[in-house]
């Protein structure tokens, strides 16, 4: 499975509106699809043969290292080491970015959720940055995160690896890989897609100290180039709102039955549109749980993603999981605010 912060049926879609020439979009949308070809075995082997965690590699002392696969495809990942634990800054600010936001989710992730790196056991985290040219998006690829430079049409230069957003989302998409391992199909992958939302909004949060009223909610705010016009690429707030192709709805009346048929324009059964409907929830229970959102709605939905969720959990069984979970952790009342929720976004 491999994840993109901009999903193929945008980039498609800002071709067909002549925001971008389609030419430009073919190696980003044929470099998406050598990608998936490559890679898929390996989420599998982890999820699906049941391989543990505590049987892959002992931990690495050094936890972070950044590498620069300068202009190269996924034929040249990793690239060059550019930066490692205990390193000061480097000369490129991609570098930095990406190794910045990378301590920002690891510290998160331990220091919130007691939860040593993406696999519980200290699993290095790599980043490469300067993935191909111009290339427009960001993905976890099941093994590392990679950052493209951004062409500034969709993304603007640099902008990638510099949201620490981005980064959360990026790198929460390892550790669902090593929980739940929510299948990347329709409302399962819609799942998956918003746990990598609510955790690289929670890092943001964290790391900004914003409470849940004081949050902006978005995904990529700030980042988008001259051709993809809004705020961000998604609104967890406002589902549908961050930019003039959002079509992410905020309730399951809206819900977007696409077929997973292959066809990126159907974004595996609408992983990054209906993602909308639980994003909504998750902010929903934030807001009304009140004061840092990770403190106890991030707790919630972190119990119910690493203890509760499996490969093909769907959204009715991802708010049983989140009330049961709010339910042992804080009570009744949580539990309450939890099914209020998942109520007003139409699961129940
Ligand atoms: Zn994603």
């Amino acid at each position: 499975m491999v994840c993109f912060i901009l999903p193929t049926h945008l980039l498609i879609e800002l071709a067909e509106a002549g925001n971008i020439e389609l030419r430009d979009a073919i190696p980003t949308l044929l470099a998406s699809a050598a990608l998936r070809a490559q890679r898929a075995t390996l989420t599998e082997a982890i999820q699906f043969l049941g391989l543990d965690a505590a049987q892959l590699p002992a931990p690495a002392a050094e936890f972070k290292a950044v590498y620069d696969v300068q202009g190269g495809d996924e034929r040249s990942l990793p690239g060059v080491m550019r930066r490692k634990e205990g390193d000061g800054a480097f000369s490129d600010p991609a570098v930095n970015d990406a190794f910045d936001n990378a301590d920002r989710t690891y510290d998160f992730y331990r220091d919130v959720l007691g939860r040593h790196s993406v696999d519980g056991n200290g699993l290095k985290l790599i980043s490469s940055v300067h993935f191909g040219r111009g290339f427009d998006n960001a993905f976890w690829d099941g093994t590392q995160m990679v950052y493209g430079d951004g062409s500034g049409k969709i993304f603007q230069p640099g902008a990638l690896a510099r949201d620490t957003s981005v980064v959360g989302h990026e790198i929460t998409h390892g550790v669902v890989q090593y929980t739940a391992g929510l299948r990347y199909h329709k409302q399962s992958g819609a799942l998956n897609e918003s746990m990598a939302d609510v955790f690289g909004s929670l890092v943001k949060q964290h790391t900004l100290g914003q409470s849940a009223d004081q949050a902006d909610w978005l995904i990529g705010g700030g980042i988008l180039g001259t051709q993809l016009q809004g705020v961000a690429l998604r609104s967890m707030k406002d589902p549908g709102t961050a930019h003039q192709l959002d079509r992410q709805p905020a309730h399951m009346r809206a819900y977007a039955d696409l077929p997973d048929d292959g066809n990126p324009r159907n974004d595996n059964g609408g992983v990054h549109i209906n993602s909308g409907i639980p994003n909504k929830a998750f902010y929903l229970t934030a807001t009304r749980l009140g004061g840092n959102a990770w403190e106890r709605a991030g707790r919630i939905w972190y119990d119910a993603l690493a203890t509760k969720l499996r490969v093909n959990s769907d959204f009715t069984e991802a708010a049983a999981a989140t009330a049961a979970s709010a339910q042992s952790l804080f009570g009744a009342d949580a539990a309450g605010v939890v099914r209020a929720s998942w109520n007003d976004v139409g699961v129940s």
